[in-house]
């Protein structure tokens, strides 16, 4: 990809970063955070894009988290294309790119970890147990290292947003977190770095979970029940071809209670399994 800007600098260490951000504080320069697992794409751009609207530099980091997935899932072959990602950053201006090692964030000894209750049950934290502690801890890490002022954060991942939100409320976190809007395909599909193991077939089928979240959200702003509307977009997943689905419900936007009516603003969020990949997807109502 060719950009307008140089490579931005790689930092593999804390005490990098620091320095760096704070040649930044003391000309008065406001720093903004994109976390992220790499194989970047137009979704993550967009949060740096995003980013450096909100602030005058943004630092965004890859880190393959091995503590928020699961004994069974990718951690091992989620993708990691850190050439191709350095290329993308510097085509959008990103200021630096932190990419620690597994043992500079976890050194031997590390004992702590962040638990958010309530908004963490449920959902992804159902069918993943474990994964959002993982990721409160090592974004309360990120956090701290990097002490941003605005951290940007996708939709795409509507429940590790708010249990984000939750986060930096519940420990004073002097942050705002900004919430982007999924960019999709074409087609409607939300990008995603595990739309790289779908199949030439699979990929074909995929968009049907946006499809069935923007019916059901259709037919219940049109008054079809709740329930049935859910059930019609289960049985249109099932049709298209998934193998299975871990879950499809309505919650409140706000904070994820769940919801048999749409009397507030809401939100339907849906996991499913597409041969051997998990897809995950949420839409307004
Ligand atoms: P990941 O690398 O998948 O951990 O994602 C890093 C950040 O990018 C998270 O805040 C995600 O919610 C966000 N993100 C991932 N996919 C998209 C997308 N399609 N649109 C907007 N943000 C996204």
């Amino acid at each position: 990809m060719t950009g307008s800007h140089a490579l931005p600098p790689v930092a593999r260490r804390v005490s990098e970063v620091r320095a760096r951000v704070a040649e930044w504080r003391k000309t008065g320069l406001s720093v903004a955070l994109v976390p992220t697992m790499g194989a970047l794409h137009d979704g993550h751009l967009t949060l740096v894009r995003t980013a450096l609207k909100a602030a005058d530099r943004a630092v965004v980091s890859i880190f393959v988290n091995p503590t928020q997935f699961g004994p069974n899932e990718d951690f091992a072959a989620y993708p990691r294309t850190e050439d191709a990602d350095l290329a993308k950053l510097a085509s959008v201006g990103a200021s630096l790119l932190f990419a620690p090692t597994v043992a500079e964030m976890y050194p031997q000894g590390f004992s702590t970890a962040i638990t958010v209750a309530g908004v963490s049950e449920g959902l992804c934290g159902a069918t993943r147990p474990g994964h959002f502690s993982g990721v409160a801890t090592v974004v309360t890490k990120l956090l701290q290292q990097v002490q941003p002022d605005v951290a940007a954060f996708g939709e795409k991942d509507y429940q590790q947003l708010q249990v984000l939100r939750r986060l930096v409320r519940d420990l004073d976190m002097p942050v705002a977190i900004l919430g982007v809007p999924t960019v999709r395909e074409a087609d409607g599909l939300a990008l995603s770095s595990r739309n790289a193991y779908l199949s030439a077939e699979e990929r074909a089928v995929a968009p049907a979970l946006q499809r069935a979240l923007a019916d059901a959200a259709a037919a219940m702003t049109g008054g079809m029940p709740v329930a049935a509307a859910l059930d019609a977009a289960r049985a249109a997943i099932l049709g298209a071809g998934f193998a299975a689905i871990d879950y499809l419900e309505l919650r409140a936007a706000d904070g994820l209670a769940p919801l048999t009516e749409v009397d507030r603003p809401a939100r339907i969020l849906v996991a499913a399994r597409l041969g051997r990949t998990r897809l995950i997807d949420n839409l307004a109502v």
